[in-house]
């Protein structure tokens, strides 16, 4: 369910409001860097470091998710209920998968009494269609 920018408490500036409306019609995962572009297109005073500060409040108020990568800058996604990725390993490209619910794969995994799971995100490393096929990447 989408949330009210309000309900998080932030202070709403047009500004913050077009990164949101953005990042809520990107379903790619996209960088900080895509968001800046997408919001330009649209805002065009907007500066890459208001995207990122409107992005941080975002993720720190549970508005989106901050997906940190290994091998470059983190992706965001609107998305933030429990749900799954799978990444290409060779052109980066994160897409949501669906699943049985985490608990159902962590019933099947042996976790010790020392331990108390409180969640988790699964992120399953492959190739995507494209890059099988060899077709150039578009993002
Ligand atoms: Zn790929
Ligand atoms: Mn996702």
């Amino acid at each position: 369910m989408r949330r009210s920018l309000l309900e998080t408490g932030h202070r709403c500036t047009g500004q913050r409001e077009a990164v949101h409306e953005v990042l809520w019609g990107m379903r790619t995962h996209p960088t900080a860097e895509e968001i800046f572009h997408a919001v330009r297109a649209r805002v065009p005073a907007v500066s890459l470091a208001t995207v990122y500060k409107a992005l941080e409040a975002f993720a720190s108020a549970g508005v989106c998710l901050k997906l940190p990568q290994e091998d470059g800058p983190a992706r965001f996604d609107i998305r933030t209920d429990e749900h799954h990725h799978l990444k290409c390993v060779d052109c980066g490209r994160l897409v949501d998968v669906e699943g049985p619910p985490l608990h159902e794969w962590l019933a099947a995994i042996d976790t010790s009494d020392e331990f108390e799971i409180l969640g988790g995100r699964l992120v399953l490393e492959g190739r995507c269609g494209d890059c099988l096929s060899g077709k150039p990447a578009l993002a």
